[in-house]
């Protein structure tokens, strides 16, 4: 039984659901957003949108650059 004859569904992706590259941990930014960051590790991404669906792009490096340097002024 075929109740879907039409839109093939891609197993384990989830319309709208993203998984973070770095923890792997499924979330769900909100629609059309350009970043969305990890609830699992924090990680900030850049996001685009085909129609519904939501695809990693990059990380954010600015957020990286704050955590670093400030790691880094912690070590002086
Ligand atoms: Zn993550």
């Amino acid at each position: 039984m075929d109740a879907e004859g039409k839109g093939r569904r891609t197993k384990g992706e989830r319309i709208g659901e993203i998984r973070c590259p770095h923890c792997f941990s499924r979330f769900r930014p909100s629609h059309g957003a350009e970043r969305a960051s990890c609830p699992e590790c924090g990680w900030e991404w850049h996001l685009s949108w085909k129609g519904d669906l939501a695809k990693i792009r990059k990380p954010v490096w600015e957020k990286w650059d704050e955590q670093v340097s400030e790691e880094q002024r912690g070590e002086e």
